[in-house]
Parts: C-alpha cells; sequence; structure tokens
C-alpha cells in the first residue's frame, strides 16, 4: 500500500508510521529521520539543511524531493511506503505524484493526524529533540498550519483522506489508523 501521514509536530506520526509500515511490510520513509540521520554523517545534504532544521524552518523542496525520489528508485519500494512528514508542501506533493505517476503506483491513503494545540505544546515540551526549543516548536506549529495543512484539502478532493483522532494511547490510535487504511484498501 502506498500512504501519507500528514500531522503537526508532536501528533505521533514517528511511532505510529513505524508500526503502521512494519505491520503492512512497506518501507518507511521519514524526511526528517533521512535529514537527521544525514546531518549525523556529515553528509552535505544534511549539512545543507541543518540551519532549516534548527531554526524550524522546511528544508526547500528540490532537496526533499530529491530524497524521496532516490530512494523510490530502491527495489524494496516496489511492495509499497509509507510516508512520513512528507510531503509538507503543495510543490512536494505534486511533485510526489509526477514520481508515483511515472511508476503507474498511486498513493492510495493520507492520514491526517488531529491533535488539540494545547496538547502539542505539552507533548512538545516533553520531547526533548534539539528542535524543540519553545520558539523553534512555535514556528513548526506555524509552518505547518501555513504550508502542510493546505494538503488535506489537496487529498480529500481526491477521496483518500481520511482524519484520525491521535488523542489516546498508542493501542486505540493504532486501531483507528487500521480502520481508515482497511477502509481505503
Ligand atoms: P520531522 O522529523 O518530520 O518533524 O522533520 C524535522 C525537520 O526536518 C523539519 O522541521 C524540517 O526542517 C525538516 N523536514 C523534514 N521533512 C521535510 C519535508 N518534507 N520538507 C521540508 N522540510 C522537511
Amino acid at each position: 500500500m502506498r500512504i501519507v501521514f500528514l500531522g503537526p509536530p508532536g501528533a505521533g506520526k514517528g511511532t505510529q508510521s513505524l508500526r503502521l509500515a512494519e505491520h503492512l511490510g512497506v518501507v518507511h520513509l521519514s524526511t526528517g529521520d533521512v535529514l537527521r540521520q544525514s546531518r549525523a554523517a556529515g553528509h552535505k545534504i544534511g549539512l545543507e539543511a541543518a540551519k532549516y532544521l534548527d531554526q524550524g524552518q522546511l528544508v526547500p523542496d528540490e532537496l526533499v524531493v530529491e530524497i524521496v525520489a532516490s530512494r523510490l528508485a530502491d527495489d524494496d519500494c516496489t511492495r509499497g511506503y509509507l510516508f512520513d512528514g512528507f510531503p509538507r508542501t503543495l510543490p512536494q506533493a505534486e511533485a510526489l505524484d509526477k514520481l508515483l505517476d511515472a511508476r503507474d503506483a498511486p498513493l492510495e491513503a493520507a492520514l491526517e493526524f488531529m491533535v488539540p494545540h494545547e496538547e502539542l505544546l505539552k507533548r512538545l515540551s516533553q520531547r526533548g529533540r534539539t528542535d524543540d526549543a519553545e520558539e523553534t516548536v512555535r514556528e513548526r506549529l506555524r509552518v505547518y498550519a501555513e504550508l502542510t495543512r493546505p494538503l488535506a484539502n489537496y487529498y480529500d478532493d481526491r477521496g483518500i483522506l481520511r482524519g484520525i483522532d491521535a488523542v489516546g494511547t498508542l493501542d486505540e490510535v493504532f486501531a483507528r489508523i487500521m480502520l481508515a487504511v482497511s477502509d481505503l484498501s
């Protein structure tokens, strides 16, 4: 299956997407993870991206699209994939569509994680990642609302969007995800 996870930072996409990808036997692709790893390894892309990550800004579209395009070319992606934190802008969504159209393998599901604002702030203040400082968190939430949230409409128009109530235990949220996925598959 081919799935996109949408949702603000702190919504729990990372944990749930790993679990779902394992359950479905598909590739888990988090552009945030790739960027952090690339930075830690001292690679050019990661070092270039670092200044954006530290300020809670999105890295340029070309850069993440390049990461995704090269990963999609790998053999293991033929069974499907789950994108976590990508796409985050309309140009990224359009670029992804092009890549997938070329493979005749369109997206089948877009799941939007929904968490009240106060709950997100609480979760992010407890997480302790380097880009979880209060200022940066506020900026990442603002960027999400402005640039990423509109993607929900983009996928809703196509009939593949499902909202996920992401407040609850890990198992409760996972059960809601499974319900949405089976509805769309
Ligand atoms: P995440 O782990 O998904 O929260 O991503 C952490 C940071 O990596 C973001 O705040 C951005 O700076 C960068 N990033 C990850 N994915 C993308 C993307 N699809 N487009 C632009 N920037 C991204």
